[in-house]
């Protein structure tokens, strides 16, 4: 039989194939409309968002728009260019400059996405004498750019401080210019990295901590910063990586540090330095938007975590298994049929509510996800709707 190069790709055929049988891909929702931070027409049907990363709801507040509007008709649609030729407006620097103060921190570098903020850090830092420590969950993002990157590689159990122990114990003098990666909040079960441990085995070995933000930014600390914030380890962390696209409502990524030698990494980064930069009516809004979240984020942060422990409680009261703790980034595990758990997710659209369905490899374990992310927009009616959504849902859940 003559090969095809497209062979490598029968389970994603296969995927297809079961879901073709539904009238929506789940891998393809089309948002039809857009109606609010939290509703839009999806199949037709006018359906709660609760799968989006809208943490403070920031995505039509009207002065991110009217910034992005400013500069849209100042700057115009793009910079078509890279930071490191003709890509680097005013407006770069200045939000370059707001992260840093926000943070505290010397140096801050804006990227055009999350995902490339980690490529680029963790392909270019650790270089080919360097181990880097990663949390076993965490994200895509992390692993590319190591992927890109010519360290070795160690994974340590996760959220296992004394796994880390271990591993870093094995690497005799290594272990001091080691870089250990973990997140604030991960992304798919909503869970929190012990970082108070973390950060005593990282001292204890004199090696670098990079936290990624990106779910936690805006969401934890009493200012917002995340994590790092919350858990009172600033000093001690070498790195905080994060993104525009969640609690900012816009698109990018940053990387802040209390290292002033970040700044002779930025021409060093291949994906900084070869892909565009971002738009400036992004930049604009998400100045804007940081600004905010300065300013009221407090208040904001009061109504998403009240948000998110109406629905954790309320989800648990139908005894479904959820991470360990309440969070804006709430999952249900189902089992590991995927046919169950497409009509389990497909049924809840056909109820109005849309949330992310998540398969193995992108879920931690064997079994398949259905993730709910909040929103401070929603509303207390909005989360009942969704509670009750999964209530009518229960037994499938249950038995899947
Ligand atoms: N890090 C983590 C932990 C994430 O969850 C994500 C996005 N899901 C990213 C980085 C990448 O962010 P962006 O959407 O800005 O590329």
């Amino acid at each position: 039989m003559t090969q095809s190069i497209f062979d490598k790709f029968q389970y994603y055929a296969n995927l297809r194939e079961d879901v073709a049988r539904l009238d929506t891909n789940p891998f393809n929702v089309v948002v039809e409309q857009v109606l609010s931070e939290t509703e839009a027409i999806v199949n037709g049907r006018r359906t709660i968002l609760a799968g989006t990363n809208n943490y403070l709801g920031l995505t039509f507040d009207p002065r991110c728009i009217a910034a992005g509007r400013k500069a849209l008709e100042e700057e115009g649609t793009g910079t078509t260019g890279s930071r490191m030729a003709n890509g680097t407006y005013a407006g770069h620097l200045a939000l370059e400059r707001e992260l840093a103060d926000f943070f505290g921190l010397p140096s801050s570098i804006v990227f055009s996405t999350g995902y490339i903020a980690n490529l680029g850090i963790l392909s270019t830092i650790p270089g080919p004498s360097d181990v880097v420590l990663l949390d076993a969950d965490s994200h895509a993002s992390i692993y590319d750019g190591c992927r890109l990157g010519s360290a070795e590689v160690i994974r340590f159990r996760h959220n296992d401080p004394g796994d880390l122990d271990k591993r870093l114990k094995r690497l005799g003098t290594k272990a001091e210019s080691a870089l250990i990666v973990v997140e604030g909040i991960y992304s798919m079960i909503g869970d929190q990295a012990p970082l108070q441990e973390i950060v005593e085995v990282k001292r204890r070995h004199g090696a670098y901590l990079l936290v990624d933000e990106a779910h936690s930014l805006g969401v934890l600390g009493e200012h917002g910063r995340g994590l790092v914030e919350q858990a009172g380890v600033q000093e001690d962390v070498d790195f905080i990586v994060g993104t525009f696209s969640k609690s900012l409502g816009a698109i990018g990524g940053f990387c802040v540090s209390k290292w002033k030698e970040l700044e002779n990494v930025r021409y060093a980064m291949r994906p900084y330095i070869f892909t565009a930069s971002s738009s400036p009516s992004i930049i604009a809004s998400t100045r804007v938007a940081l600004h905010i979240l300065r300013e009221q984020g407090a208040e904001l942060r009061k109504r998403l975590w009240d948000n998110a422990h109406r629905l954790y409680l309320g989800l648990r009261e139908l005894d479904f298994k959820l991470g360990p703790e309440s969070s804006p980034v709430v999952a249900i595990t189902l089992g590991e049929s995927k046919e169950q758990a497409l009509e389990i997710w497909h049924d809840l659209l056909d109820k109005g509510v849309y949330v992310n369905l998540v398969m193995p490899p992108a879920s931690p374990g064997a079994g398949c996800l259905l993730r709910c992310s909040l929103s401070s927009a929603h509303s207390a009616v909005q989360i009942d709707a969704i509670i009750d959504a999964f209530r009518s849902l229960r037994n499938n859940i249950l038995e899947s």
